[in-house]
């Protein structure tokens, strides 16, 4: 059995207090949220903080507003399962509702967050191991090591992100609140994203994710979420595709934005495939085919996450193609 290492926690009960204690703790601490990622990797010895900053006695993170008509605003404590069954939500952000819907399994969407969900670890085969599997190769570059086993030239880690409401929210033009004792700066979910697979994020360790802001959906706005994974019950995304899309009266489209999860460090756009589908009508399936094979030319796995890459990269197209026909499919953001 694993067990965790001594640790020491802190319960602060005011974003300030939480904020004061990072500042002063640097590198050492770690924000607990849910915990259902940070428990496990720190059992695995893959995160050594000192001290655990728990969020939970935060009523500030808590809160959420759910409004088609002037936008979604999720406190970073919001629960995935809260996401999964908000009608409302669902309703004008379809595609969200889905990825929440996808996480993990009901008791892990009970305990996980929308901030932890965002600010996940990275994953790789050669790192989401036992210390002990890790100490028998001598580690690797993301923690106690010094060679990445994936590409043993390379000077960076190849860790995946394997969020899957990350590719999601980028799609949607979401931001989010970063919070320290410095104040608050808001930026945009894709600016939150490193493609490194140490430095993934560009929050600063003193920074809480307070809050997760997304615009309300014009009318004819669509969007849709696809994940590839081995089982349909739990696992994480090896392949996460999202589309965001704004349809003319006639069904042409005007705008859109699509986001590769599960397939590098950061969620990748597929602008050139976006730029594709303007103008178009997406019942062309030659459209669909070029825009699916565009898709799945930016999602270039490497050899370090679940199911055999030849295969992941075939079927990539597949996804995506799926991903475009689910767009098409979704119910349209309620006018007004
Ligand atoms: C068996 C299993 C299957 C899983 N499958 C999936 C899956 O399919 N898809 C998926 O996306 N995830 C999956 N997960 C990972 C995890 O359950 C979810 O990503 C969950 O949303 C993490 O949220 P949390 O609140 O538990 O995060 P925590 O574990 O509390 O934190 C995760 C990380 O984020 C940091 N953090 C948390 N909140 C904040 C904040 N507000 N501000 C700054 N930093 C913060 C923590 O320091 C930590 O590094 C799986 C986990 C397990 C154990
Ligand atoms: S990609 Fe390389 S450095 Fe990064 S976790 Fe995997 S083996 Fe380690």
């Amino acid at each position: 059995m694993m067990r965790l290492p001594r640790f020491r926690y802190l319960a602060p009960s005011s974003l300030a207090e939480a904020a004061a204690a990072l500042a002063d703790l640097g590198p050492d601490a770690a924000v607990l949220a849910g915990g259902t990622d940070l428990f496990p990797n720190m059992k695995r010895r893959q995160q050594t903080p000192g001290t655990v900053v728990a969020l939970r006695g935060i009523a500030a993170l808590r809160g959420r507003s759910v409004d088609p008509a002037n936008g979604l605003t999720l406190g970073a404590l919001t629960r995935l399962s809260a996401i999964e069954h908000d009608r409302e939500l669902a309703g004008a952000w379809p595609a969200l509702a889905r990825a929440a819907a996808l996480v993990a399994t009901p008791p892990l969407r009970n305990m996980g967050t929308i901030g932890g969900n965002l600010c996940l670890d990275t994953r790789c085969s050669y790192y989401d191991q036992s210390h002990e599997w890790r100490a028998a190769i001598g580690y690797c570059m993301k923690k106690d090591g010094d060679v990445c086993w994936v590409a043993p030239g390379s000077r960076r880690c190849w860790a995946v992100s394997s969020s899957d409401t990350a590719p999601v929210l980028c799609a949607l033009g979401a931001e989010v609140s970063l919070v320290s004792g410095a104040g608050e700066r808001r930026i945009a979910v894709t600016e939150l994203f490193a493609d490194d697979g140490i430095a993934h994020l560009t929050r600063r360790p003193d920074e809480i994710l307070a809050q997760v802001h997304v615009p309300a959906p014009a009318p004819g706005e669509r969007s849709a979420y696809v994940k590839l994974r081995r089982r349909g019950s739990f696992d994480f995304p090896v392949l996460g595709v999202a589309v965001w899309v704004r349809l003319a009266a006639g069904g042409a489209v005007e705008a859109a934005r699509i986001f590769v999860g599960g397939a590098g460090s950061r969620p990748h756009e597929a602008r050139a495939a976006a730029e594709l589908l303007v103008g178009r009508v997406l019942d062309d399936d030659r459209v669909i085919d070029q825009a699916a094979g565009m898709i799945a030319h930016i999602a270039k796995p490497m050899q370090n996450t679940d199911l055999t890459l030849s295969w992941r990269k075939t079927v990539a197209r597949e996804y995506a193609a799926r991903a475009l026909r689910a767009v098409v499919a979704a119910v349209p953001a309620p006018r007004g």
